[in-house]
């Protein structure tokens, strides 16, 4: 195995930002935990460019649930950690630092801070602590074929049966919905209202009768998103969030704390030392990649706008607004994050050059012939068309630019 790690800065953070002697003792502390504890054989299949299954992010999901580290940014009432804004940053740095999977977002960063927002007593108590210990999956089934962009003028209705909601219509791609227990739906609960005003936030469960799940598989030959049918789903009025036509206010709240998550900095910054360090290793006549001008060029300005990404992710964190949730800045951190991600898997597919051209998803099921060139080449190109994704889920970067000019310039 080509050793491009060994290359990479070991101990420095690489801000210019004193820590105190408690962040710093913090620091190590993360740092020892994740060397002690992070799975072997999850980093192994890391390594080998494998395909990752439920039950690997669950592995991880469950070592940070026991150590009461799987949500920092919850309040600590709801199991949280208390953490400061600091603390949560080098916590994310140090994740990401030594690539650990990303925990999967749709319970702990979406549907969760919902429920501990707008539920119920009933609600927190039941559905927090299985997001919190990974025994809940969730799935977001928001977008329809005609409701993605203008996701108010969905059609998916639930109608009131007594105690019951019978909910029938069509959500589509619905990420990891083949895996999940639950979902968090958004449904047109009044057709009169104005398209806002008529909908509501619904928990379904996915193993309820008249669910159907088939798979949508991506550019990149992956089975990732899937159409969800929902057809005379009878779903308990207990299970509503908030109000009845009043989800509209549930689902901005989630897509705010999703567009910050989309950011992804730490593991950007991350990817951009992988990057340096393929560069390195790869030739470019008789020297190294590294060397070459016009690709030094695009990795400093790369470097430049993700340094500058990574201070307006911290001003959130540490400015006046810090602790009320993520706003309509949001956007802005989803635009340049989806962005820099996007462009650090172009860069990575430069720098491999003709290795990146043989498609290599990874030993899943089926496979059986071995990847040609250095390891880290094997899934240059299914990450670059898996990334394509970024700048439209999570509500597009075009969609993005216009809540930036509504919200933020008062255009
Ligand atoms: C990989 C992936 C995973 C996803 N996962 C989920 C999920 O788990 N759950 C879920 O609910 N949804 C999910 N989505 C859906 C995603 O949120 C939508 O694809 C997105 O909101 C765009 O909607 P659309 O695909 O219908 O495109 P459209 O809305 O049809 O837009 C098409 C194009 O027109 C542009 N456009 C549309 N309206 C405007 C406007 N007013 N001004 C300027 N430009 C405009 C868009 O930017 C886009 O470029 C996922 C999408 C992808 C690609």
């Amino acid at each position: 195995m080509t050793d491009i790690w060994a290359a990479l800065p070991k101990g420095e953070s690489s801000m210019d930002m004193e820590f105190s002697p408690e962040d710093l003792a913090f620091q190590t502390e993360v740092r020892d935990f994740i060397a002690e504890n992070y799975p072997a054989e999850l980093r192994g299949k890391q390594d080998e460019g494998d395909e990752l299954g439920k039950e690997d992010f669950l592995a991880w999901h469950k070592i940070l649930y026991k150590k009461g580290w799987v949500a920092p940014a919850w309040p600590v009432e709801y199991g949280g950690t208390g953490w400061t804004p600091t603390q949560r940053f080098i916590f994310s740095e140090e994740i990401a630092r030594a690539d650990c999977i990303r925990l999967l977002p749709f319970g702990l960063s979406m549907v969760g801070p919902v429920i501990y927002t707008f539920g119920t007593p009933e609600q927190k108590a039941r559905f927090l602590p299985r997001i919190l210990s990974g025994e809940d999956w969730w799935c977001q089934g928001y977008s329809e074929p005609g409701a993605g962009s203008d996701l108010a003028s969905l059609r998916t209705a639930a109608v009131r049966d007594g105690d019951h909601y019978v909910v029938n219509g069509q959500k589509t791609w619905t990420t990891m919905a083949q895996h999940a227990d639950w979902g968090f739906f958004l449904v047109r609960t009044d057709k009169e209202a104005k398209p806002q005003e008529g909908i509501s936030f619904l928990l379904i469960d996915m193993k309820s009768p008249g669910i159907t799940v088939r798979p949508i598989i991506t550019l990149g030959g992956e089975h990732e998103v899937n159409e969800v049918f929902l057809e005379d789903v009878r779903v308990p009025v207990e299970q509503r969030v908030y109000e009845e036509n009043k989800g509209w206010t549930c689902a901005k709240f989630l897509l705010a704390h999703e567009r910050t998550g989309i950011a992804g900095v730490a593991s950007s910054k991350r990817g951009v030392e992988r990057v340096k360090a393929i560069a390195r290793t790869e030739l470019d006549g008789d020297g190294p990649l590294i060397d070459n001008p016009f690709f030094k060029r695009k990795i400093a300005e790369l470097e430049i706008d993700l340094t500058a990404l990574e201070f307006t992710e911290l001003r959130g964190l540490a400015g006046p607004n810090a602790g009320k949730g993520p706003g309509p800045e949001s956007s802005l951190l989803k635009i340049k994050g989806s962005e820099i991600q996007q462009r650090l898997t172009e860069l990575t597919l430069e720098a491999v050059g003709h290795y990146g051209a043989p498609y290599f998803r990874g030993f899943g099921e089926g496979d059986n012939e071995h990847p040609i060139g250095p390891d880290y080449a094997h899934r240059a190109a299914p990450t670059y068309f898996n990334m394509r994704k970024t700048t439209i889920y999570g509500g597009s970067n075009e969609i993005q630019r216009n809540i930036i000019a509504k919200m933020v310039l008062g255009l």
